[in-house]
């Protein structure tokens, strides 16, 4: 039997080849888009403007296919946390965010995680496969839905759950890019946030990508030491040169980057450790977002007191390093950053 391909794999340009070979008008492209992106269709039996023998057509090459919901936690501050099986099998975890000003979805990209971060859960199961782009933009589409019992709808994205986006770039690329298509998901480029572990060339494509993305930087060591440790991928990829490779980053696309910097107690919100962030980063424009660790039963770290997390944001703020504080949500349900986990 032939294996239908997910039609959530496509660009709009690559629909619009497709119709073109099939000699259908191409404007057929911008309704299926409309259909799955924005009314929200999980057939192609919904989309009533299709001609009946047009949408046979589909459904012989393509599917669109939801995934199948195995668990779905709500957190007490609403935060809810999604299992979904894939079609092999394979489960991944997609988180929902909402808060009073904004809802955001927290996305997926591999099946498991090959880093191995010392602090994460995400990188406990090992890698097990990327996702698709059809398995990124299913993740999204689920969320939006489950975002109607929310205040506000799904606006804000970002690339922060299982796995590392830059190490499965070109469907993370193709996600981004329906995401952001006015006739896709049309969410703006800087309600979108990627987050790498410090993939050096990566971050050079990503920079001649030309789009208002927005880049977030796992730092969490001060130096290339306490980084060797808590980063294992800090040895391919040392502290110095990821470093440059952001001032130049910076240069070249006059954006800010936001450097994620885990707070653990006694090891990475030290004076030596302010101090050691001081002169890392002179001369380069950023953010700091500081994340209080939360707990992954397989690591011996603690999360400082809120005391210490304050004495530590002050010191920053006091030698010129802008921080803000992501105060962690969902914890209850696992959800919170690093406690999702390949299953
Ligand atoms: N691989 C990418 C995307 C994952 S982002 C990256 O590393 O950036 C997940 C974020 O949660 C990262 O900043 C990660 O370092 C952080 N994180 C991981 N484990 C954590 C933990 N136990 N407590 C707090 N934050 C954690």
């Amino acid at each position: 039997m032939n294996k239908k391909e997910n039609i959530l794999n496509l660009l709009y340009s690559e629909l619009v080849d497709y119709l073109q070979g099939l000699r259908e008008k191409t404007y057929r492209a911008t309704q299926i888009f409309e259909w799955i992106y924005q009314k929200g269709a999980w057939t192609f039996d919904e989309m009533k403007n299709l001609p009946n023998e047009f949408r046979d057509k589909l459904k012989q090459k393509y599917q669109i296919k939801p995934f199948q919901i195995i668990k779905k936690q709500i957190s007490q501050d609403g935060t809810t946390k999604f299992l979904f099986q894939l079609e092999d099998g394979e489960k991944i975890e997609t988180v929902l965010i909402p808060s009073s000003k904004r809802t955001t979805i927290c996305l997926s990209t591999q099946a498991g995680c090959k880093f191995g971060c010392n602090f994460c859960a995400s990188g406990i199961g090992g890698w097990q496969r990327d996702l698709s782009t059809a398995e990124i933009l299913m993740q999204v589409l689920h969320a939006k839905e489950e975002a109607k019992n929310h205040k506000n709808p799904l606006s804000h994205l970002v690339y922060m759950g299982v796995g590392e986006p830059f190490d499965n770039f070109k469907n993370m690329m193709k996600s981004i890019r329906i995401i952001n298509d006015k006739k896709g998901l049309n969410v703006g480029a800087r309600r979108i946030t990627v987050s790498t572990c410090g993939i050096i060339p990566k971050i050079k494509e990503f920079a001649k990508e030309g789009l208002q993305v927005e880049l977030s930087i796992s730092l969490h060591g001060y130096d290339n030491e306490s980084r060797n440790i808590l980063m294992p991928v800090n040895r391919k990829y040392p502290f110095h040169e990821l470093m440059e490779a952001c001032r130049e980053y910076v240069k070249e696309t006059n954006r800010q980057i936001t450097f994620e910097y885990i707070l653990i107690k006694d090891v990475t919100c030290t004076e030596r450790a302010a101090q050691a962030l001081k002169r890392a980063f002179k001369g380069i424009i950023c953010k700091m977002n500081l994340i209080p660790y939360n707990s992954v039963s397989e690591f011996d770290y603690f999360a400082p007191s809120r005391q210490e997390i304050y004495n530590f944001q002050n010191r920053l703020e006091a030698i010129g390093i802008h921080a803000t504080l992501r105060m962690p949500r969902g914890q209850d349900v696992l959800a919170a950053c690093g406690q999702l986990r390949y299953k």
